[in-house]
């Protein structure tokens, strides 16, 4: 078998096969290994539902007359189904009447063949069943492309000012629905301007790249996020965070933005940064309903509050 072969073998999608005519099953089931195809049989629509959901497959052949539940049965409830990726149904039938033809597509199957199965209509559906797939499969790698890119900064890899406008809005909303606290600080790099003046921009780039990289890894993972709120102002959102916490986390950033790995050196230029930073925890039940922009311009005021008093400073309450 050449390399080509084998690589194709490696990525050929998953069968299920439901027939309840064991002889007709097993030589279908025989036809797909030889082919290279991994596959799973089921003796019923039922059967076949149940390791369905367990597990979606790519492609399901089903025939059409079976005890329990039938094939167009089965393409309906696979149809009904929220699964993440398509699945390419295959109805096999031994009338080929226009009105049955009708029927089976109607119920959801893309493909019908007419029984007995020949070897060779099954090789070339199957490569139609493929090419649907792959192109289904590229759409779907496509879509989440956009979807990172509509989301995040291109400079710094950080989610964007769009994102952070939808995404605290939630945040906001679960906080008050199951009473957790939520905190939120604003993070504005120190004199940053000077960076870009005495080092250039493209230093300037690589001290906010370099900040949001000892931002994030400062914070939970996949709960906690950051937002690159403009230019060198960044919004860091911490769910079910108390104040307490929230400061511990802010005084840890800023720490390691000043100390930090690569606050020796950025490229083969040494460049000292620091930032400021304002905190604000929403504790529901506290306060009257805080609204996300409510919750920024506080944090704003007390960022500023950190500016006017020194800089290199948290700031978490007005005073
Ligand atoms: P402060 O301590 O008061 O915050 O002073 P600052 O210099 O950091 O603040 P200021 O708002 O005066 O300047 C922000 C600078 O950030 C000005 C702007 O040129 C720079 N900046 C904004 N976006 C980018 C960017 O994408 N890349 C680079 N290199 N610089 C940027
Ligand atoms: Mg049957
Ligand atoms: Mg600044
Ligand atoms: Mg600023």
């Amino acid at each position: 078998m050449t390399i080509q072969r084998q690589k194709e073998i490696l990525t050929l999608p998953r069968i299920l096969v439901v027939e309840d005519d064991p002889l007709s099953c097993a030589m279908i089931e025989m036809y797909l290994e030889q082919e290279g195809y991994p596959c799973v049989t089921a003796p019923n629509g039922r059967e076949a539902l149940d390791l369905f959901k367990r597990e979606p497959f790519p492609i399901v052949i089903t025939d059409w007359l079976m005890p329990e539940m039938d094939g167009t049965a089965l393409c309906q409830a696979i149809r009904g189904l929220n699964t993440d990726s398509y699945t390419y149904l295959i109805l096999l039938t031994s009338q080929n009447s226009p009105d049955a033809v009708v029927e089976g597509l109607e119920s959801g199957a893309d493909e019908y063949i007419v029984k007995p199965v020949n070897p060779a209509e099954l090789k070339v559906r199957l490569k139609g069943a493929r090419r649907i797939l792959d192109l289904e499969d590229a759409l779907r790698k496509s879509l989440y492309e956009i979807r990172e890119l509509s989301i995040h900064d291109p400079l710094t890899g950080a989610f964007n000012r769009g994102y952070m406008d939808q995404q605290l809005n939630h945040e906001v909303q679960r906080a008050y629905r199951y009473r957790h606290p939520l905190s939120v600080m604003i993070c504005d790099l120190d004199h940053f301007k000077q960076v870009n003046d005495s080092h250039g921009h493209h230093a300037g780039d690589s001290v906010l790249r370099r900040s949001i990289g000892n931002i994030t890894s400062s914070i939970r993972q996949n709960i906690d996020w950051v937002a690159r709120f403009g230019g060198e102002e960044f919004v860091i959102v911490l769910p079910e965070t108390d104040t307490a916490g929230c400061c511990v986390v802010a005084e840890r950033i800023r720490e390691r933005i000043e100390l930090g790995p690569g606050a020796e050196d950025s490229g083969s230029i040494r460049i000292r940064i620091t930032a400021s930073f304002g905190t604000v925890t929403l504790v529901p039940g506290d306060e009257p309903t805080a609204t996300p922009e409510q919750l920024l311009q506080r944090a704003d005021r007390r960022m500023y509050l950190a500016k006017q008093t020194g800089r290199n400073r948290v700031v978490s309450a007005d005073s």
